[in-house]
């Protein structure tokens, strides 16, 4: 099987946004070091160095569940793993579970939703720029779960949960899965504006509950900049992943390979829209 048979076989399946896909992947500057900036630990150097570090995890993945008898999964990995090596300008992989193109991603994705806050600041004076946390504490996954777990899924479910309480904002959101020893705990992050925050967090909370006693299923934090989109568009913690959950970490890659990148994401009042070597956010006009 030649590179391009495998990645059609193995890449993610394309069902919106794939024009801006392709200008992100297509425009190398996003895999620079240029702005926006995303922290240190998150170079084009360091990118490169997790790369190759996890090649070798899903190999070595690979390996055991050979050993195992997991001729399948065995496969899925070592597939996963070339489709990362082969990965390089001119042949981006596109995939989440690349850290060189999840890293031109989240900066591209940065970058496009500096320019919309800033247009979108002008008309809301008086109104505080928050960064949402939601947690569904019900929805948890077992490393055994991962191959039922689909983002798009669990992105239309806050979306439509958020819609039904009445929220008509504009948000800008991301799903994000941390690894929490033993499960995997999905939540999003949200950035909204608010002109309450303690009856926005009250309205959440009561779509969003907790389970029992100190929970906390919904935190607001105030942001003084714009420098929490990064941390925002994640998606994962890959460095601490490296260090708490190498193991399990082939599999969770696995599962985010299906994802692509833009899905993450998840809006409401605006729509993405493709443009020449990224893409932007469009205002969605009220009727
Ligand atoms: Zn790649």
């Amino acid at each position: 099987m030649n590179f391009h048979e495998r990645q059609r076989r193995n890449g993610p399946v394309f069902q919106t946004h794939e024009k801006a896909h392709h200008e992100v992947l297509a425009t190398e500057d996003w895999f620079g070091d240029g702005k926006p900036f995303i922290g240190k630990q998150f170079t084009a150097a360091k990118a490169r160095e997790r790369k190759v570090e996890i090649i070798n995890l899903l190999y070595r993945a690979a390996k055991r569940e050979q050993r195992d008898g997991n001729a399948d999964i065995a496969t899925r990995l070592e597939l996963l793993a070339d489709k990362l090596f082969y990965c390089q300008p001119d042949r981006r992989c596109g995939s989440l579970a690349c850290p060189e193109c999840s890293r031109a991603f989240q900066r591209a994705k940065v970058a496009a939703q500096r320019t919309t806050i800033r247009q979108l600041k002008v008309t809301r004076t008086g109104r505080l720029l928050v960064m949402v946390t939601i947690i569904p504490l019900m929805v948890t996954y077992k490393p055994e779960d991962l191959p039922v777990l689909k983002v798009q899924k669990l992105n239309r479910w806050l979306k439509d949960a958020l819609k039904k309480a009445g929220f008509k904002r504009v948000m800008l959101g991301s799903i994000d899965l941390s690894w929490e020893d033993g499960f995997y705990q999905p939540h999003w992050h949200v950035a909204m504006w608010t002109a309450e925050r303690e009856r926005l967090k009250r309205r959440l909370k009561r779509i969003f509950p907790g389970l029992q006693r100190g929970d906390r299923p919904v935190h607001i934090t105030e942001t003084y900049s714009l420098e929490f989109l990064a941390y925002k568009d994640k998606a994962i913690k890959l460095p601490a992943l490296l260090r708490n959950n190498r193991r399990g970490l082939p599999y969770l890659l696995l599962a985010l390979d299906g994802t692509e990148p833009l899905e993450l994401m998840v809006l409401s009042g605006v729509r993405l829209s493709a443009q020449k070597g990224s893409f932007k956010f469009k205002k969605i006009a009220r009727r």
